[in-house]
């Protein structure tokens, strides 16, 4: 199982918000969203407005950092979260669990 080990308070500055992905360092002035707030890369303060695709694609990748967890995994959870939900709201298995 791949995990991420990058920069990880440059995806907080990505995401524009605190993630908290360094613990209590985070809390500190010593993280790297305290000292530079904007996002990461050279020419972020010239691009414009964020598409509503844009925004969609950073709420999902918000999650996926803040869970730590990249998109094959994301995928099958959310097809056995939702398999799972489907099994609980499905009417067929309310009599199933009950007798
Ligand atoms: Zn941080």
């Amino acid at each position: 199982m791949a995990r991420y080990t990058g920069p990880v308070c440059r995806l907080c500055r990505r995401d524009g918000m605190k993630l908290f992905l360094k613990g209590t360092r985070c809390d500190t002035p010593k993280c790297g969203f305290e000292r530079r707030e904007q996002p990461p890369g050279m020419h972020v303060a010239r691009r414009g407005k964020l598409t509503d695709y844009g925004v969609h694609l950073r709420e999902k990748q918000k999650v996926k950092h803040y869970y730590g967890i990249l998109e094959p995994a994301r995928s099958s959870t959310t097809a056995t979260s939702r398999s799972t939900a489907a099994a609980w709201t499905s009417p067929a298995t309310w009599s199933a669990s009950a007798t």
